[in-house]
């Protein structure tokens, strides 16, 4: 049975006061927070291993080269990959879209197609317009509906010849949507066009399986759950990487060098130039370790529990607007009370000892479609309770009064 007070004991932080008041902490979407373990492990690299990896002769260099490819391992097994070296730890999913993103710009030329869906966030936008700008190829929009649900059948009619790239989000970190991602991928191999899936927001609360899903890369990072900032993934199938050429030259990319001819290094070691986040990547391992151990069927099956408590009680509360009402979306609330600035209410929410988001959460093409500068998001982890909510939503029929 999944029990949450057991689980708050493994997060020191969730003890802490902010402004005289207990933390709770409803800022899930932007980034989790770390249990002892993962503490415990980041502690442990700098206090007894760390070293630089791979060909290192000395035992330290070796101890920490064996947990850092351990680390591999682990992720590999998470997202069900086939290879160990089809996981190239990046800095994190923006990095890890930027690789992709400029990989592609020997493989695109004017006429290609790329689409991308209208509840992206800007990191899983930007590089792909940069890659337009470059390579003269267009990009098409999946667009949403009011329910801050893509509009598929529109889809359909977007994949053609042309199309060679597809992405969009497993979860809406904007508004907590879950992404037909299953159907997208089939439609687009269709077309024999390629997928990325941004798993930023999906993977703490989804076990994705990369293989079932025969997803082309997919992409995440550690600090939405449980591990360090600074280290994320890129899964990318064996033929596609082996397609794309390198991201960066420096050490570790190589095979050999010379300044007549340098030749790369294979997978995944093509990709991951220069000394890497060693602590974080073995870090990112024990953080997967420390979710699978809390369940990920526990994990959900609980945080849909305090969405449908927190839904209705804002629903409560005069004038406040829910967006993003999908039958199927992640514990993410995003609302509006009335024409009060979501800043404001975030700032009296922190007076209270309150984190939320407010703002644009970095997808302002869903805050034009709905015509609102931003929202106030409460999103919601394994760890938070209802009396956390109670607490919130007393806080905010505070924030209202005081600001209506
Ligand atoms: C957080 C997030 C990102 C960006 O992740 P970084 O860790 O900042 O690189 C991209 N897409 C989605 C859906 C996110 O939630």
């Amino acid at each position: 049975m999944f029990n949450v007070n057991k689980v708050r004991e493994d997060f020191p932080i969730l003890k802490r006061e902010v402004h005289g008041k207990p933390l709770v902490y409803f800022d899930n979407a932007a980034t989790s927070q770390t249990p002892q373990v993962v503490i415990d492990t980041i502690v442990d690299y700098y206090s007894n291993y760390n070293a630089n990896i791979h060909r290192g002769v000395h035992t330290l260099s070796q101890e920490a080269t064996d947990k850092y490819e351990e680390a591999r391992i682990k992720i590999k097994r998470h997202f069900n990959a086939k290879e160990a070296y089809e996981i190239i730890l990046t800095s994190g999913t923006t990095h890890a879209i930027n690789m992709v993103a400029s990989g592609f710009e020997t493989l695109l030329s004017k006429g290609d197609e790329l689409i991308v869906s209208a509840l992206e966030h800007h990191s899983n936008i930007v590089p792909w317009q940069m890659l337009c700008e470059k390579t003269g190829a267009s990009l098409k929009v999946i667009p949403m509906t009011d329910e801050g649900v893509l509009d598929m059948e529109t889809y359909h009619k977007l994949l053609n010849e042309s199309t060679k790239l597809v992405f969009c989000n497993h979860v809406s970190n904007a508004l907590g949507t879950i992404n037909p991602i299953e159907e997208i991928i089939e439609a687009a191999h269709k077309f024999n066009a390629a997928v990325l899936i941004d798993g930023a927001q999906a993977t703490p609360h989804i076990k994705p399986d990369v293989q079932a899903l025969d997803v082309d890369f997919y992409v995440a990072s550690a600090h939405k759950l449980c591990g360090p900032t600074g280290v994320g993934l890129l899964y990318g199938k064996q033929e596609w990487l082996e397609k794309l050429p390198p991201y960066q030259g420096g050490g570790e990319m190589i095979a050999t060098v010379s300044f007549k001819k340098t030749t790369y290094a294979g997978l995944p070691h093509k990709f991951e130039a220069g000394t890497p986040n060693i602590c974080g990547g073995i870090a990112f391992g024990a953080a997967l370790d420390y979710m699978n151990s809390v369940g990920f069927n526990e994990i959900a099956a609980y945080e849909n529990e305090l969405l449908v408590y927190a839904t209705q009680q804002l629903e409560k509360i005069e004038g406040l607007k829910i967006y993003g009402t999908s039958a199927n979306k992640t514990a993410v609330i995003s609302f509006n009370v009335g024409a009060i600035h979501p800043y404001d209410i975030g700032a009296i929410l922190d007076k209270l000892g309150i984190a939320v988001r407010t703002g644009h959460h970095c997808a302002q093409p869903i805050m034009d479609y709905y015509q609102i500068p931003g929202t106030v998001r409460a999103s919601f982890s394994f760890y938070n309770t209802k009396e956390e909510i109670d607490v919130f939503v007393i806080a905010l029929q505070r924030a209202v009064a005081m600001l209506a």
